[in-house]
């Protein structure tokens, strides 16, 4: 039986099976309107759309996944807590709703065009290295028709 680990952000995402463990794919924790309309994160301020607010607001777990709509190399970074290059991407969810976070990536690999597929998934958090704290990423998704690599 493997491990689970501590999320660093519980209240954002959530594993998949319930075993949080560095690798695995997660839900994003959003929210949606009786009048359709679907948001991340999680909340009960009002809806964008209709202004709708309280009980008309339901959670909602987004499946984490989506299309590249921007891609960022960041070479320097001020911060102590990550060092770069990393890359800072912004994913359309499936669902709707626009996330901005990391893309798990090498350094020698271009970065990825506007249109590629992306998944969430758990990855160990580079700002809490003492501890196992997982965080949210985001990391290329392999063909679904299994032509990719098996998983
Ligand atoms: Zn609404």
């Amino acid at each position: 039986m493997s491990t689970t680990n501590a999320l660093l952000k519980p209240e954002l995402y959530s594993a998949h099976d319930g075993h949080a463990e560095a690798g695995a794919r997660c839900f994003l924790k959003g929210g949606c309107c009786r009048c359709g309309f679907i948001f991340f994160p999680m909340q009960r301020y009002g809806c964008e759309q209709c202004g709708a607010d309280g009980e008309w607001l339901e959670s909602y777990e987004l499946r984490g996944t989506g299309t590249l709509v921007a891609a960022a190399m960041v070479h320097m970074h001020k911060g102590e807590n990550r060092r770069a290059p990393f890359v800072v991407v912004s994913v359309k969810l499936d669902e709707g709703p626009v996330v901005r976070t990391l893309l798990e990536h090498s350094p020698e690999q271009p970065v990825p065009e506007p249109g590629s597929r992306v998944e969430a998934f758990l990855a160990s958090s580079e700002n809490t290295a003492e501890s196992s704290s997982l965080d949210l990423r985001f990391r290329l998704r392999t063909s679904p028709t299994g032509l990719g690599a098996p998983e």
